[in-house]
């Protein structure tokens, strides 16, 4: 079987840029066999969230290669320059490109590397394969669309696989029911349940005011109601000294602080990227319901201070118990549909790994991502969009990715070259599952 240098888990914008990275160092003379294993059947970058009107909330300079290498074939000017559009690109006078386009711009640079990908697999299970008294290996197994299991070699791993939709302890139990979907999959749902009536939105960040206005436009005119705790939609702070912590070397402060001042960095900038829309979205959110109250129209209506208690599942639609925080008493409505823009968690590289616990130090990364492990464990594995706690709030969007992969990239060539492992002799198996 084949023994890969490095294996890549997901083929996202981190894993992209990775790609491009290593491929740069080729041309430096270093030669990593790399490959990439992404659950989607093509490129697709939040799918079901690619929305009409909606725009990057980051400059199009922060994309997969330019803070890395300006002269890189990957920057999104070439891209533009590639696709003939660069002067009329510079004519709409942005930083801020359509989702649509960045999306076009992430899946040319991934076409780049379609003999370096494999999609439609999912990753289940990385296993740890002992060599004498060391494990100096680690077994890739992942699942195809027909439920073929396939396994694979690889002395390194980069593990970036996004996050995973969160769901409020309240829903756990409708999961199964489609009428409650999360906003990963809004567009998928909301086509199944195009005649939804009445629609409850849980959420008001970025996501949950987007789909408002996406709710709000379409040709059925459900009616929606947002939901959410707080007073007020706050919107994003994107200001030029507090974007500072955005920056590259703002990494290297947030690593090097302690747990507890690493939490009041947190607490304090939170609000930059967390349940903080743009403004621009927010004003556009008002002036619905300021003209509501002009017509006296009652389409809509802001549930703010209020969080749902209970959720359950009828069959003349979902049932929310929704708790009122400032007047302190419940009351019910039923739905038709109901949308969870509820954030996502990032630790589903933990169950991945989990077979390799034994050998990691409680998940813990190093300074360039890369997870603390026993002397009897050679592989080097590096996490990207799951370091938020160590490296800061950048870490799970696209503000330091470039930058990363270099970082990562120097820490794996360490790893590369280390004395190798020799090939086995048994071929890439592919085994049915249960
Ligand atoms: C709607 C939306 C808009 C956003 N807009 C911005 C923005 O404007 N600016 C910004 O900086 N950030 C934005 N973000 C944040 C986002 O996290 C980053 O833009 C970027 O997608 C991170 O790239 P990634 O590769 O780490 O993760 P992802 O883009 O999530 O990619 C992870 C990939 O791994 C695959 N995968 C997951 N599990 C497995 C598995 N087990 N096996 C195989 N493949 C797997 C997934 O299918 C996916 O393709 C946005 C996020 C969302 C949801």
């Amino acid at each position: 079987m084949q023994i890969h240098d490095v294996i890549g888990i997901g083929f996202g914008p981190s894993n992209i840029a990775l790609a491009i990275t290593l491929e740069e160092k080729k041309q430096e003379g270093y030669d990593i066999d790399s490959f990439f294993i992404e659950k989607q059947p093509s490129f697709a970058w939040h799918a079901n969230m690619m929305l009409d009107n909606t725009h990057m909330q980051i400059s199009f300079l922060k994309d997969l290669a330019t803070m890395r290498n300006p002269s890189s074939h990957f920057t999104f000017i070439n891209y533009l320059h590639q696709k003939q559009r660069l002067q009329d690109f510079i004519n709409l006078k942005t930083f801020f490109p359509s989702r649509h386009e960045f999306n076009d711009y992430l899946a040319w640079a991934a076409a780049h590397f379609n003999h370096r990908c494999v999609y439609g697999e999912e990753v289940f299970e990385v296993l740890p394969e002992r060599r004498k008294d060391e494990v100096s290996l680690l077994r890739i197994r992942s699942r195809d669309s027909h439920n073929i299991v396939h396994e694979r070699l690889t002395r390194n791993l980069i593990v970036s696989v996004g996050g995973t939709p969160n769901i409020p302890e309240c829903f756990r139990s409708l999961k199964s029911d489609s009428r409650i979907f999360h906003s990963n999959s809004y567009l998928r749902e909301i086509a199944r349940h195009g005649d939804a009536k009445k629609i409850a939105i849980v959420g008001a960040g970025q996501s949950g005011a987007e789909i408002f206005m996406d709710l709000h436009d379409r040709p059925g005119a459900p009616h929606v109601d947002l939901i959410m705790r707080a007073r007020a939609i706050k919107p994003s702070d994107d200001s030029p000294f507090v974007n500072e912590i955005f920056n590259t070397d703002f990494t290297d402060f947030v690593f090097s602080r302690s747990n507890q001042e690493r939490g009041s960095l947190m607490n304090e900038y939170w609000h930059t990227n967390y349940a903080a829309p743009d403004l621009v979205l927010i004003e556009r959110i008002f002036d619905v319901f300021y003209q509501q109250r002009v017509t006296g129209n009652t389409r809509h209506r802001f549930l703010r201070r209020h969080e749902v208690a209970g959720a359950l599942a009828l069959s003349e639609g979902i049932q929310l118990t929704l708790r009122n925080l400032n007047a302190g008493c419940e009351h019910v409505e039923t739905y038709d549909a109901v949308v969870l823009a509820t954030g996502y968690s990032r630790d589903h590289h933990r169950s991945l790994l989990a077979p390799l616990s034994p050998y990691l130090d409680s998940f813990t990364v190093d300074r360039q991502y890369r997870l603390q492990s026993t002397p009897d464990f050679r592989p080097a594995i590096f996490l990207q969009g799951a370091c938020e706690s160590s490296h800061g709030l950048s870490d799970t969007l696209l503000s330091v990715t470039a930058v990363r992969t270099d970082e990562i990239g120097h820490a794996l060539l360490s790893a590369v070259h280390e004395p190798a492992v020799t090939q086995t002799d048994s071929p890439i198996r592919a085994v049915a599952s249960r």
